[in-house]
């Protein structure tokens, strides 16, 4: 069961555990730049991102802010964009309202705001936040925690009779940090249900354990993210492991998969992988799925792998499209499978599924369609035969009934 938050609104996506678990992203070009940045953010948001955040680290990203989100509406694309401050955040958004007005959410790290002036600035910042009614994600992470408060709670746990670890002592100034901003941030005046919180960190173990915290602590919607994920699979499996047994958990209202690119690589996969996460775990469904059997023995040929890899390239390929032409497309299971054994009873569990022949079988492929069969494909033409079988069961199922 979701663990139950109060509902925040940035822009007009909603976060909170009323609505569907959100997915974001954030962009890696200089927000300076314009062009690049735009083009960016709608390629993150095309591949599913529902929010995108932008570093501003300076006058000139701050000055880009505006243009940016007045091109993203002159080209419609409509997503809300998220400003991640750290250091300078009090002097940009009161140097630039103009910047201040047309983000739609704040993200402050606690740990970056000043030592000195550190509640000060942090103030500027949520005046600021209140001024132009936005909401703020308080941000804390592990590699920027507040040292003064690691140091007192690092003092008071060398005088208990049982200390904690370094480790858990810092788990819990990483939670005391965030709920001392937020109590801070409501004192000032903002709004209970304008708060989210995040608590970073970069081991899987460590990232479960400030996010069960965070979660009994409060009733602020979390963002989840495993940061410095790392690049490839390394990536990818450590944020899913994080990820997903904090969501089986109800935990977790937005998430980020922070992979690092190859250099020239696609910023679009870590959408891809977040939403793959939320799809594996039945809480969303974005895709049609293509489930494919692993191969054994049985099957010698590559036609399934080949046939599952086409599918799905197919499908990749024509959802942008599907998407608002066969609503209901993204809940349609495929399923591809090597030789008999196992084909025709996974087959019948998907809408739509196809059993190849394995080594020393019959040449025919027996299609199932809402798990009966309906037609055994023969001869060097199933994949393209397929294919039209697929179209037609989705224009059939999926196409919007016209009076
Ligand atoms: S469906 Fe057939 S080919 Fe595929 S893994 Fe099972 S037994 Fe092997």
């Amino acid at each position: 069961m979701r663990r139950k938050t109060v509902t925040v609104r940035i822009g007009q996506v909603n976060v909170g555990s009323d609505f569907p678990v959100v997915v974001q992203s954030m962009t890696n070009t200089e927000t300076a730049d314009v062009i690049r940045t735009v083009e960016q953010i709608i390629a993150l948001h095309r591949a599913g991102s529902e929010l995108v955040r932008v570093t501003v680290n300076n006058d000139e990203a701050a000055r880009a802010v505006p243009e940016i989100v007045t091109e993203l509406n002159n080209r419609k694309v409509p997503v809300p964009i998220i400003g991640d401050f750290h250091y300078n955040g009090h002097q940009l958004l009161t140097s630039y309202p103009d910047c201040a007005q047309v983000l739609a959410k704040y993200r402050i790290n606690p740990g970056n705001v000043g030592t000195k002036a550190r509640d000060k600035n942090f103030t500027t910042i949520i005046e600021q936040a209140i001024r132009f009614d936005k909401p703020v994600r308080i941000g804390v992470n592990w590699g920027s925690l507040d040292q003064q408060i690691l140091t007192e709670m690092m003092d008071l746990n060398s005088k208990i009779s049982a200390p904690l670890s370094a480790q858990e002592v810092m788990i819990k100034a990483m939670v005391e940090s965030a709920m001392r901003s937020a109590r801070l941030a409501e004192d000032v005046g903002l709004g209970h249900d304008r708060i989210i919180i995040s608590g970073k960190v970069s081991g899987v173990q460590t990232l479960i354990e400030v996010y069960r915290q965070l979660a009994a602590a409060c009733d602020y919607p979390l963002h989840l993210g495993l940061t410095e994920a790392g690049m490839g699979n390394k990536g990818i499996i450590a944020s899913t492991a994080g990820l997903a047994v904090l969501l089986q958990q109800g935990i977790g209202d937005t998430i980020r998969v922070s992979l690092t690119p190859q250099p020239g690589g696609d910023r679009t996969q870590e959408v891809l992988v977040a939403q793959q996460i939320l799809q594996s775990l039945e809480l969303r469904n974005f895709n049609p799925q293509v489930s494919a059997c692993p191969g054994c023995g049985r099957t010698t040929s590559t036609l399934f792998q080949k046939l599952a890899e086409d599918i799905n390239g197919y499908i990749r390929e024509q959802m942008p499209h599907w998407r608002t032409e066969y609503p209901g497309i993204e809940e349609m299971k495929v399923a591809v499978m090597g030789c008999v054994v196992n084909g025709p009873g996974e087959s019948k569990h998907a809408h739509i599924g196809i059993s190849l022949p394995g080594t020393g079988e019959a040449p025919k492929a027996p299609v199932y369609i809402d798990g009966k069969h309906r037609v055994t494909l023969k001869g060097d033409k199933i994949a393209e035969e397929f294919q039209q079988i697929l179209l037609n069961y989705i224009r059939e199922k999926y196409g919007r009934k016209r009076d």
